[in-house]
């Protein structure tokens, strides 16, 4: 197969020839055998398309080439770990809560193999999975009882399926949120066989508007964490205790979905007040359920807790078979409620803790350590400093709170011209690092909050600066 400027099909090598060079032998003993030959067909396609259209010239080497890099893509995973540098700490779409070692380490230990998920030790019969995590979730909440499930959109659907089914919840106006995602509590509803009634209005709500709801086809009242928006001026919500009272005079239950959910008192740590699940709970709530991977800073998971004769029918509830957790989630939160267990180191081993309760001086010394070596590896046409920034604890927590950070900015120096498009082909060119750095653009510059570079990882951080082709 030599080099040939022809545009004649004849001059395409056989599929078993380019197998047969000693090259591709080798691809074959790293990759397989099958996705090698996947990838020198498909080369082979687009040389064939190339040539017709009188763009290529083959060449053995080029085709190679051609095979390796598509078998790399192939084999390189798409998910991927990549720098939050956006300034939203627990962000969704990248992952939401690190997890600590702790958790990493309690997953291998049960992924590779057999474990107790659900048999009982002492008996040596079948066992409930819950087992694992229930006690822990009710030393840290004051709960009866509770269960676990797959995410806090599915323990919602879950506890309204198992609790409310053709029975009717009304919940305030002003609640009806959406959570990103096309989480919306009106479909869940719906989808959970629920009747809503929507009570009050959109900024005000009271006590009376609930008890008039009540009739005998109500099974519970229900409160949701507004999440991520937040009604200011003339409102009124209806505190939970009185919910919880009038709900148990009329005989039906009180439930709350508090969405992020707190284990520990946020203030002590320097950030802004949230109700925790405990307080929740001794106000009257009979059931309650919050995410794993938001404020908890574990795994993705819905936590379900609360009264034992409600958890008991939730649990009997064939849909719960559907929603279950794995063994590596088990391990990890249970890993996680250990160090619940320790409030004094908490905010030292639990990543998503430490990383919230960053002070602005430290993540500012961070970035002052970058903007150098950053500032040297631009082009001219750039200038980086460092700049206050406000960073959000984000998945919905304590939507309209902010807390002090610091960012490096990395502005296009083009005055008004082409400004945009730099930016974009610098955001690229970060979104294309090993480790993609991941940023937002605000007023003319690309931000980079330093909040979650922690100084563990500013030299894997600084090694891949280099690499930033802006060409
Ligand atoms: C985030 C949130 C949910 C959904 O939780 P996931 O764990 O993402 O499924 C439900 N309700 C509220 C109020 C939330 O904030």
């Amino acid at each position: 197969m030599s080099k040939t400027t022809s545009s004649s099909r004849q001059s395409i090598p056989a599929v078993h020839r380019v197998l047969d060079l000693p090259a591709v032998q080798v691809l074959s003993l790293e990759f397989g055998r099958e996705l090698t030959t996947n990838a020198v067909r498909k080369v082979l396609a687009d040389t064939r398309e190339a040539v017709a259209n009188g763009q290529e010239e083959v060449d053995e080497a080029k085709i190679v080439a051609g095979i390796l890099r598509f078998l790399k893509s192939l084999v390189t995973p798409s998910l991927k770990p990549v720098f939050n540098l956006t300034g939203t700490v627990l962000h969704t779409n990248l992952g939401r809560a690190p997890m600590p070692p702790e958790a990493i380490e309690a997953m291998n230990i049960v992924a590779a193999g057999a474990s107790n998920l659900e048999y009982d030790l002492a008996t040596g019969k079948r066992g409930d999975r819950d087992s694992h995590l229930e006690s822990w979730i009710c030393r840290l909440t004051g709960a009866e009882a509770a269960t676990v499930v797959n995410n806090n959109a599915a323990a919602v659907l879950l506890v309204l399926n198992s609790l409310a089914n053709r029975r009717e919840v009304p919940v305030s106006r002003g609640e009806l949120v959406e959570i990103g995602g096309a989480f919306r509590i009106p479909d869940i509803m719906k989808r959970a066989g629920s009747k809503l009634v929507e009570v009050g209005t959109t900024n005000r709500t009271h006590l009376k508007d609930f008890a008039e709801a009540i009739n005998s086809k109500t099974s519970m009242l229900m409160k949701i964490h507004t999440s991520n928006y937040a009604v200011e001026g003339f409102t009124a919500t209806v505190p939970e205790q009185d919910l919880a009272t009038l709900a148990h005079q009329r005989d039906v239950a009180f439930v709350v979905d508090l969405g992020s959910g707190t284990l520990v008192d946020l203030t002590a740590h320097g950030l802004p007040p949230e109700q925790t699940v405990a307080e929740t709970i001794s106000q009257g709530a009979d059931v309650v359920t919050f995410s794993g991977d938001k404020l908890l800073g574990g795994p993705q998971a819905g936590i379900i807790a609360g009264r034992a004769d409600l958890i008991a029918k939730i649990k009997k509830n064939p849909i719960k078979r559907a929603l279950r957790i794995d063994k590596m989630t088990i391990a990890a939160l249970a890993a996680i409620f250990r160090l619940y267990a320790d409030k004094d180191r908490l905010a030292q081993r639990l990543p998503s803790l430490r990383l919230l309760s960053r002070t602005r001086e430290d993540i500012e010394a961070t970035a002052q350590r970058l903007c150098d070596p950053l500032a040297n590896k631009l082009p001219d046409g750039f200038d980086v400093a460092v700049v206050d920034c406000l960073s959000q604890i984000g998945s919905g927590a304590l939507p309209v709170d902010v807390l002090p950070s610091a960012a490096l900015s990395l502005t296009p120096r083009t005055g008004k011209r082409g400004g945009g498009t730099k930016l974009k082909r610098l955001a690229a060119a970060l979104r294309a690092l090993p480790v993609p750095v991941i940023g937002h653009i605000k007023d003319g510059a690309y931000v980079l909050d330093m909040r979650c570079l922690e100084q563990t990882d500013e030299a894997r951080f600084a090694n891949q600066i280099e690499l930033i082709d802006l060409s």
